[in-house]
């Protein structure tokens, strides 16, 4: 994937923050954060999003999200943090390497991430069991 921005990134031919790597993933500043210390977690591998990433690189990149996690907190003192992940340009993606956001949040920062409205039981329940023939 030579034409792949965070290929391109991982492989250090285009500058980043870095601030995590190990075998398997590459961690490093988002650009635009949502606050400071905004992280994104990439498998060193190119997949698209994760319906194509192999399990290992998905355990690889969850097992270090706290541990990034942990840290930005500590380094800003957030008392909290979101873990976001776009897949697909229909729900924002917009670089199609899958890179997990960490997102530290505080209060009275003004993001209202996954901001939903109310479901009533019937619905749920139709969609839980429409869900769970599928898996
Ligand atoms: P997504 O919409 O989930 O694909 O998010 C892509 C993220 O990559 C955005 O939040 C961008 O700000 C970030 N981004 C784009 N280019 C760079 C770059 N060169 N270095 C770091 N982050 C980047
Ligand atoms: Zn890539």
């Amino acid at each position: 994937m030579n034409d792949c921005l965070f290929c391109k990134i991982i492989k250090g031919e285009i500058p980043s923050n870095k601030v995590y790597e190990d075998d398997n993933v590459f961690a490093f500043l988002d650009i635009n954060p949502i606050n400071p210390g905004h992280v994104l977690v990439a498998p060193k591998n190119h997949c698209e999003n994760m319906l194509d990433c192999s399990e290992d690189d998905l355990k690889a990149m969850i097992t270090v999200v706290p541990r990034i996690a942990k840290a930005v907190m500590k380094a800003f003192d957030y008392p909290a943090f979101n873990l976001g992940v776009n897949n697909g340009s229909q729900a924002n993606q917009l670089v199609p390497h899958l890179h997990f956001h960490i997102m530290p949040r505080c209060d009275g920062d003004g993001h209202e991430l996954f901001k939903g409205k109310a479901s009533n039981s019937e619905e749920l329940s139709e969609v839980a069991e429409k869900i769970k023939e599928l898996l």
